[in-house]
């Protein structure tokens, strides 16, 4: 699931581990109330690196972190990481035994899990559970008042078996309009009455994302699940004007020139030829393709990159493996390419390159592939913003 170690390659992906702790930390200053917070580094910490960033987030103040799926969450023990972790998604009953081995919380909403679960696990062990109820985003949870009824009858009288949780998902927190996230809260609140008639001292109760950590502290129970805004990223653009702090982001990318090459009037580039120089032209190329996960549509949306701070058009059709750039000048083999981050005085962000796929910052950091390096800074003077290399 790591990325790779050993790399002779000129792209690199940046994270900067000190910005992901300063965002916990100014995230958790919103509370009144004491807050534990969920670091959710599923999809390999959000294309972060899970183990990283989950190490990171723990040092800022987390407590707890959130997986999608069972074996990311055994690669966060096999890691040596002992803080207690969830599995967001269902994992199979079969498999409950394997998540008790390793001391992990599953997310379980369904009676028929908890009887066949029963007689698998292991003797005197205790398996942790968080349910899920379903308020309104229909992808996983219970939905109604019986199966809510029939499932915590069930429950109590399973001996082996601990509600560690209860929660929720919004649909719509980073939305402007409040009032679907209304009617999801005051669904939760009354699937909670019901809950908490029959197991009073539930430790943690949770619905918030990172959007409605940031947007609504007071909604947010005991614990909230900050994901995508713990790596410096609005949950969406319509809110960034409403975002509490400044956040930092952690992810960047780079490369070098591998060559550098003047054209005269009248030359095309790239399969297709689909761009012609104009005129005498500097052209660059980085390696850098569509099977690092810099898509081939970074080229058509009148992508740029950032060479030695001035801007520098994509021209002609990404490839697999390198794409070229209209330099602003001639530059040498070797100077440093930003796709995204920051050079002198100009910043091309995360949201930046979303917008031009026409996505949600989500997908940019998670899209950037297994085969471009991860390289972890740490700077502890003062929560600097993007470093220079
Ligand atoms: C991924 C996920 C989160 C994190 O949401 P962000 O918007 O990234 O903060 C929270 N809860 C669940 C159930 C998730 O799957």
């Amino acid at each position: 699931m790591a990325f790779s170690q050993i790399s002779y390659r000129d792209t690199w992906v940046e994270i900067d581990l000190s910005n992901i702790k300063y965002n916990i930390r100014k995230v958790k200053e919103r509370f009144k109330q004491r807050m534990h917070v969920m670091a959710v580094v599923k999809a390999d910490g959000y294309g972060h690196g899970a183990v990283k960033t989950a190490e990171a987030a723990l040092e800022g103040g987390a407590e707890f972190l959130g997986v999608a799926l069972l074996e990311e969450a055994i690669e966060l023990r096999e890691a040596g990481i002992k803080a207690p972790v969830l599995v967001l998604g269902r994992t199979k009953p079969e498999d409950a035994e394997i998540a008790v081995q390793h001391d992990i919380s599953l997310t379980v909403f369904q009676r028929d899990w908890l009887i066949k679960t029963q007689n698998l696990l292991p003797a005197k062990k205790k398996l942790r559970i968080h349910m899920k109820v379903d308020t309104g985003m229909g992808r996983i949870g219970i939905h109604t008042h019986d199966e809510l009824v029939s499932f915590l009858k069930e429950l109590s009288q399973i001996e082996s078996i601990h509600l560690e949780g209860v929660f929720t998902h919004f649909a719509t927190a980073d939305e402007k309009d409040k009032s679907y996230f209304t009617k999801q809260y005051t669904r939760f609140i009354d699937m909670l009455e019901v809950i908490q008639s029959q197991f009073s001292d539930i430790p943690y109760i949770h619905c918030g994302n990172s959007a409605t950590g940031l947007r609504y502290p007071d909604q947010c129970f005991n614990m909230f699940r900050f994901g995508i805004s713990l790596y410096g990223l609005t949950p969406s653009a319509e809110i960034v004007d409403e975002l509490p702090f400044q956040l930092k982001e952690a992810f960047s990318l780079h490369s070098r020139l591998v060559q550098v090459k003047k054209l005269s009037e009248g030359e095309s580039i790239s399969y297709g030829a689909t761009y012609t120089t104009e005129a005498e032209e500097w052209i660059g190329t980085v390696p850098i393709g569509y099977a690092d996960g810099w898509y081939r549509y970074h080229s058509s949306a009148g992508g740029y990159v950032l060479i030695d701070g001035d801007k520098a058009p994509i021209i002609g059709r990404i490839c697999m493996d390198q794409m070229m750039i209209k330099l602003p000048r001639e530059l040498p083999v070797g100077e440093k390419v930003t796709m995204i981050g920051t050079q002198k005085q100009s910043s091309i962000t995360v949201l930046d390159a979303a917008q031009r796929l026409q996505t949600i910052t989500y997908e940019i950091p998670c899209m950037i592939s297994k085969r471009v390096p991860r390289i972890y800074k740490n700077n502890n003077n003062n929560f600097p913003s993007q470093p220079e290399i």
